[in-house]
């Protein structure tokens, strides 16, 4: 009769296979894992919630430092962040990435562009003591014509404006032969005249068909 009452005894050793008859008791897992915080006294997947967190985590790192990486790793922290937005970041990344490659083909090709361009002077015969010299190509590398048109005219006081070539395309035209100052001025980046390549910059002449020197 003594023995029957001492199976209820609140004491785990029967778990252990001393009575081969009774059916394995269940691993007492379930109660080992509840883990209240001490700080804020939330299960740790709760203390967030709490007005505590930072002296949370450092218990949490320092009494279940398992518990802690699984709450907040940095990989733990990344899933929980973008759940939600996750569709919404991937395409937002992918956006940027593809706005960058975009501006760098289109930075390439300009420059491309840039170092393909010339510029042309040319310093044209109108009559025997008249010229004039045309500058082509000026806004290939980002230069205003109408500024720079207008700092030729002060430079050499003379007439100086932007007008379209038997082409179509803009070019400055500046009364008299300014040919070799203008190119001058493009080697020393004088004013709004900066970052002409001087390789890219030529000069020619165009004399009327019977010149009479
Ligand atoms: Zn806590």
């Amino acid at each position: 009769m003594a023995k029957k009452g001492k199976a209820p005894a609140p004491e785990p050793a029967p778990a252990q296979a001393a009575d081969p008859d009774a059916p394995p008791p269940p691993e007492p897992v379930a109660p080992l894992s509840v883990v209240y915080c001490a700080v804020c006294t939330y299960p740790p997947e709760y203390c967030e919630f709490g007005a505590s967190l930072t002296r949370c985590k450092e218990w949490l790192k320092e009494e279940h430092p398992d518990l802690f990486d699984k709450y907040y790793s940095e990989e733990a922290l990344q899933t929980k962040v973008g759940t939600l937005s996750l569709e919404a970041q991937t395409k937002l990344e992918k956006d940027m990435a593809k706005k960058e490659v975009k501006a760098e083909a289109k930075a390439e090709a300009a420059l491309k562009k840039k170092m393909a361009s010339q510029i042309i002077i040319k310093r044209i015969e109108r009559t025997k003591r008249k010229h004039i010299t045309s500058v082509f190509g000026l806004e290939a590398f980002g230069i205003d014509l109408k500024k720079a048109a207008k700092q030729f005219a002060s430079k050499f006081a003379t007439g100086a404006s932007v007008s379209k070539n038997p082409q179509g395309l803009e070019e400055i035209v500046v009364s008299g032969d300014v040919s070799d100052e203008i190119l001058e001025m493009i080697e020393n980046e004088v004013g709004v005249l900066k970052g002409i390549p001087a390789d890219n910059v030529e000069l020619v002449e165009e004399k009327k068909k019977k010149s009479a020197e």
